[in-house]
């Protein structure tokens, strides 16, 4: 069964919200950050709302294993520096953990962390730290490590780097990695040969490991390192290489979830208003490209 979705709002009614918002798209899968993804700021959760949400989800058949929660950006495990910094991002983790454990959540994608400034032995070796003592809190919810394109100094940019933090690992049930094909892309994997990097996956880490997948496009080539998303078929990627990501009989039970920008209410606009993904996700069903995309989501939001 094809399982897709999108990132949704958390900030409206928590996670009864997101569902709706989901719902809307056409979703039967999504994620969410507990609050802006760029802060700290979080309010506790509701029990009732959470209760509510899980009813509507049972009606519209969206299993709660394939709801995701993605950390907020500025955690950042990997440089320790300055050790208050580092003690609050694992603090932090920890609390998300908590959030997604209350909320019933198995998953959560985290971006691995940046040097800035340290060797990237250190870094890794910070993150592994890290990790463990965060996931030593738990044993409910998988932290899934995201791809990162190698934007700055970001770790978790191939395979290798990446099964140096799986290995570091203690508790190996509880670690898992998010794909996201914008991320590949720009860190020099082409999705055109998809199945090739599932395999060297499976080799260095193990298939089973890969717990969701970021859909977009890409505005940059092959390798530029960016990380700027595109709508699917609007980018270097492509419609058809997408697809075949999304419809890997190897990945078939994973959550897919777009990422892909926010249209502008008019084409000279800056404001991105309209989100794409209710149209997307038809995209996504009927394997069939729509170039007149962008026309459509302002006309049926403008309304
Ligand atoms: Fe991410
Ligand atoms: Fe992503
Ligand atoms: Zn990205």
């Amino acid at each position: 069964m094809l399982i897709i979705g999108s990132h949704v709002s958390f900030s409206k009614d928590q996670l009864l919200g997101s569902v709706k918002e989901a719902i809307s798209y056409g979703s039967n899968a999504f994620m969410f950050y507990t609050g802006a993804p760029q802060n700290t700021v979080r309010s506790s959760i509701d029990d009732y709302k959470t209760i509510e949400a899980y009813n509507l989800m049972q009606e519209n058949k969206i299993a709660l294993e394939h709801v995701v929660c993605h950390a907020p950006y500025i955690i950042n495990l990997a440089n320790n520096k300055e050790l208050d910094k580092y003690r609050f991002s694992i603090d932090f983790l920890i609390k998300e953990l908590e959030r997604c454990a209350l909320l019933g959540i198995k998953n959560i994608v985290l971006h691995p962390g940046s040097a800035v400034g340290l060797d990237r032995v250190d870094a890794l070796k910070n993150i592994i730290y890290a990790l463990n003592l965060a996931l030593d809190t738990t044993d409910s919810v998988t932290v899934c490590l995201e791809t990162m394109a190698g934007k700055g100094t970001e770790l978790g940019i191939d395979l290798d780097e990446m099964s140096t933090l799986i290995d570091g690992i203690n508790k190996k049930e509880l670690i898992g990695v998010c794909l996201d094909t914008c991320h590949l892309n720009d860190s020099g994997v082409s999705i055109e040969k998809f199945d090739e990097y599932l395999n060297e996956f499976d080799k260095k880490i193990g298939i089973d490991k890969i717990k969701v997948v970021h859909i977009n496009d890409s505005k940059n080539a092959l390798g530029s390192h960016k990380d700027r998303h595109e709508l699917l078929g609007f980018g270097t990627i492509g419609f058809d290489n997408l697809m075949n990501v999304i419809y890997n009989p190897r990945l078939e039970n994973i959550p897919k979830i777009l990422e892909t920008p926010y249209v502008s209410k008019s084409e000279d606009a800056k404001e991105r208003d309209y989100p794409p993904y209710k149209f997307e996700i038809e995209e996504i069903r009927s394997r069939t490209f729509d170039e007149n995309i962008q026309t459509k989501i302002r006309e049926f939001y403008s309304k």
